[in-house]
């Protein structure tokens, strides 16, 4: 095992329970010469402060997993597997069979998600600390779970940080199908485990999607970024006049489309449109009463954040522009880098230029299955509001 010594006055974040160590904050590394494994950090002084998991290539030099001297193993992983697990089995609705069973840094396994649909989980191993544990969280998730089949989506921006390759395929047991039904709040949605976007589906809108729902009777919705057509799905069950669902990209159409049908609804000339939502939001000459805007992160780098602003600016704008008097806009910002403050005072301009007078409903956030450590803000990436123009 490596022994990291942090430099004086760089043990502070370690301590209140911030699970990044830069290489920066290393004054000197004592003991095994491995690029990858299990590490003690010590403050200054040369104490003890915690364990965790340490990649000579990432910047984030170490991930810390506890701050308790407990080896990091199969039973290690046993246990934060079980933490996370019985929360969810307790809050969850029992008519959802799809839910994030570990939500990396906020289930204290930073570089570590696990999707569960229905039978099957799918596994995202992005650091090269969790890599190394891959048989024994495997393993771990096979005693604790029952499923039929454990497989990995493990690819992405992270994993080229660490210097890992991708990782794709079956881990345990049955491979999954192309496509595996789930169930969410009673909604059937088919889900591409393979090809589809994150690990299928994006299970951190739930409980928005629940809350549209309440929102829907008798409106003309407009979805934009629908991917799944999620959202619509619930819209039209909650008694919406009519629902636009919106996509650039034609297999997540084709995806929203089956979704639709698969509950019952059928897609009516012109409500499924694949098109750029910044352009349809700015030449529609439609207006409806409530706009859904889920963009994908427009910040991927802290450095995208200028750019990014003015995009989620444009969106919302136009966005307000289209609603009716009393119209409702749920709008959502994923960028890890935009903080909840800065997003709010991005709509904020947005109304202010759209010319409209606006009130939060709520603000909105992740569902319950996407936990964030309170030691580890940047964990909180989806933010949303959901807003109503008076007139
Ligand atoms: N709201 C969805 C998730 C949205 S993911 C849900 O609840 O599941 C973001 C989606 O935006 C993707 O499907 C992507 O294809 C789409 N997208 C990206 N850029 C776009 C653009 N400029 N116009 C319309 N859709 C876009």
């Amino acid at each position: 095992m490596q022994r990291i010594f942090l430099k004086k006055g760089r043990e502070a974040p370690v301590l209140r329970g911030h699970p990044w160590i830069f290489s920066g904050a290393i004054e000197k590394v004592e003991g095994d010469d491995e690029d990858v494994g299990v590490a003690d950090i010590f403050d200054s002084q040369k104490n003890w402060i915690a364990r965790g998991l340490s990649n000579v290539k990432s910047q984030i030099r170490v991930r810390v997993v506890t701050w308790k001297k407990e080896s990091i193993d199969r039973a290690f992983f046993s246990r934060r597997l079980s933490q996370a697990l019985s929360p969810r089995e307790r809050y969850l609705s029992a008519t959802t069979n799809a839910y994030r069973l570990i939500n990396g840094e906020g289930d204290f396994l930073p570089g570590l998600i696990v999707d569960r649909y229905d039978d099957f989980l799918v596994c995202q191993f992005f650091t090269a600390g969790m890599e190394m544990f891959k048989a024994d969280i495997v393993n771990a998730l096979n005693d604790l779970v029952d499923v039929k089949g454990i497989s990995e989506r493990s690819e992405g921006k992270v994993r080229v940080e660490e210097g890992l390759e991708p990782a794709i395929g079956g881990l345990a047991g049955e491979t999954p199908p192309e496509t595996i039904s789930i169930v969410e709040n009673g909604r059937k949605f088919l889900v591409d485990v393979k090809r589809g976007q994150k690990t299928g589906f994006f299970l951190d809108q739930r409980d928005n999607r629940a809350f549209l729902l309440t929102l829907a009777r008798d409106r003309r919705i407009l979805n934009c970024f629908s991917y799944s057509g999620a959202f619509s799905v619930y819209g039209f069950e909650g008694g919406a006049k009519s629902v636009i669902t919106l996509d650039s990209s034609r297999p997540a159409l084709e995806l929203a489309e089956q979704n639709l049908a698969l509950n019952g609804f059928d897609s009516a000339e012109g409500e499924l449109l694949k098109g750029d939502a910044f352009t349809y939001l700015k030449e529609s000459d439609l207006n409806f009463d409530l706009i859904v805007l889920d963009p994908p992160s427009l910040a991927p780098r802290r450095s995208d954040i200028n750019a990014a602003t003015g995009a989620y600016k444009f969106l919302n704008l136009h966005a307000l522009k289209r609603l009716d008097p009393g119209g409702i806009l749920l709008t959502f910002s994923c960028s890890q880098h935009l903080t909840a403050d800065l997003f709010q005072k991005v709509v904020f301009g947005a109304a202010v230029d759209a010319g409209r007078k606006v009130t939060i409903l709520r603000k909105l956030g992740h569902s319950i299955d996407h936990p964030v450590s309170l030691h580890h803000p940047e964990g909180d990436y989806l933010k949303g509001l959901a807003l109503r123009v008076l007139d």
